[in-house]
């Protein structure tokens, strides 16, 4: 993977999280404090403002980077979860990944975001995105990125009817029921953004 690619794909998420920073902002207004568009904004700024440098290193580091940044930058819960995920990504990653080893680097990623949260899927977070795309990835075949694309979005309007589990939304309990999880809904931005980046 080149250079060019990895800014591509970087600039693509970073850019979907800013466009809807206030659609995550109002989800986390309903179920949370009302931040995480403007956390994950922050965030995605620096790196944005850190991209050049970044997209110059090869993809596990320019990856770890990712996650350096939004450890520092994001805040709240999610910081500290991206973070940990992109940080994990790049560790799994090798510098030019088959759909086989992105396919464990990914489901590596998952696993750290798990232990991290000491949570799993079921809990109204992002993990009910993360993990069923880490299945459909791990499948593989044919229009993965097609596939990958529609099960992310697909999977965080899978979070309206669940009770929260984990996390501030957890606080309101049965209330939080009938409203999409902000972290869901940012990783299935980010998802369908490097999906329709890579031309899948
Ligand atoms: P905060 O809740 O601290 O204000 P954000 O609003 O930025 O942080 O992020 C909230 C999102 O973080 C939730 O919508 C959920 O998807 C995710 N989240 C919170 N706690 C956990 C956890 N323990 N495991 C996985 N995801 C979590
Ligand atoms: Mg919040």
């Amino acid at each position: 993977m080149d250079e060019a690619m990895r800014k591509r794909l970087i600039e693509a998420m970073a850019r979907t999280v800013i466009t809807h920073a206030e659609e995550l902002t109002e989800l986390d207004r309903q179920i949370g404090d009302g931040d995480h568009g403007l956390n994950m904004k922050r965030g995605f700024e620096a790196v944005l403002e850190a991209l050049p440098a970044t997209a110059a290193k090869p993809l596990p580091e320019a990856l770890q980077g990712v996650g350096t940044t939004l450890v520092m930058k994001v805040g709240g819960a999610s910081g500290p979860l991206y973070g940990t995920f992109f940080l994990a990504l790049g560790k799994t990653m090798p510098d030019t990944p088959t759909a086989a080893t992105l396919a464990e680097a990914f489901a590596a990623a998952v696993e750290a975001v798990k232990a991290r949260g000491k949570s799993q899927a079921g809990q109204k977070t992002m993990l009910d995105v993360l993990v069923p795309v880490a299945a459909v990835l791990s499948a593989g075949g044919e229009g993965l990125g097609t596939r990958v694309r529609s099960q992310a979005l697909a999977a965080a309007e899978a979070t309206r009817p669940m009770k929260a589990i984990r996390g501030r939304a957890s606080f309101l309990g049965e209330r939080s029921i009938g409203h999409l999880d902000p972290g869901a809904r940012s990783s299935a931005l980010m998802i369908a953004a490097v999906c329709d980046a890579i031309g899948a």
